[in-house]
């Protein structure tokens, strides 16, 4: 273990020591089981920071007590974690939240992507009572209107259906790259999601782009098309735009709002 990483355990610890020991039990509060959660993610960190990402990924799954799902987009960083998973053979739900408003390259990049690792990856769609009643309120493109609208777009097309997708999940593994944006830069590789009670593996997160492109070419992952047309990050259709030289990677999601935080809350906090 790091002498950082080592000192955040005892951080933790210290922090939460009360709800620890309130937890000794047989019955956790849930505190203590949050706390329990942040000791194990911290932990957890710790073993996996030195480790490769087949390596980290395997490790993860052997680790977490319980289904583990992996969630992508098809976009660069998801691709490259899938062939781990797949090269690997590991025991790791592979889901994808198709909004219904995706790029049409996204979804051929999809139909390749089954193609090319002989599996099929489950979709979780929006509910339909609630995408009806959000087409009915906001209309079809009401997003542009207001972050709120934008918001619960989002809420319909992506949060609830996640929340379905890690349902029973005890381990999830995602994307991220730390210098994606600064929010994401506060991202860590093990993070404890309190809101959903599971822990969280980014396993790129030390990754750079040019690392998973050179890993992309190498390795015959199916890259989406759109990334050689200035999309470095790739969403909804109406919501993505290519950036312009020297942007930040996602200065194209919601480019209308003037905000830099550009999650759909997915992500829920920074340290995840
Ligand atoms: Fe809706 Fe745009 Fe969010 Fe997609 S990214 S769910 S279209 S607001």
């Amino acid at each position: 273990m790091s002498a950082v990483a080592g000192g955040r355990v005892i951080e933790l610890i210290r922090d939460h020591g009360g709800d620890l020991k309130a937890s000794a039990g047989s019955v956790p509060t849930p505190s203590g089981k949050s706390a329990a959660l942040a000791v194990r993610a911290a932990e957890l960190a710790c073993k996996l920071s030195s480790l490769d990402v087949t390596q980290r990924v395997r490790r993860f799954r052997d680790e977490v007590d319980g289904p583990v799902v992996f969630t992508t987009g098809f976009g660069l960083e998801g691709q490259v974690i899938l062939h781990h998973i797949c090269a690997a053979g590991l025991d790791i739900d592979v889901v994808t939240l198709d909004t219904g408003r995706l790029f049409p390259e996204t979804y051929a990049t999809w139909e390749a992507t089954e193609r090319r690792y002989g599996r099929r990856i489950r979709a979780i769609y929006p509910r339909r009572p609630g995408l009806e009643a959000l087409i009915a309120d906001q209309g079809i493109n009401g997003f542009y209107r207001s972050k709120e609208a934008r918001t619960a777009c989002c809420d319909a097309r992506k949060v609830e259906p996640l929340r379905r997708a890690l349902a029973g999940a005890r381990g999830w593994i995602t994307g991220l790259r730390a210098d994606q944006s600064a929010f994401r830069n506060e991202a860590s590789l093990v993070a404890a999601d309190h809101e959903r009670g599971l822990l969280k593996l980014n396993p790129l997160i030390d990754w750079t782009r040019e690392a998973a492109e050179d890993f992309a070419a190498a390795h015959d992952v199916p890259v989406n098309p759109l990334h050689q047309k200035g999309f470095p990050s790739i969403g909804c259709a109406p919501c993505t735009r290519a950036v312009r030289p020297g942007e930040p990677e996602r200065a194209g999601r919601w480019w209308w709002e003037d905000e830099s935080k550009k999650e759909c809350g997915l992500h829920v906090a920074a340290a995840q």
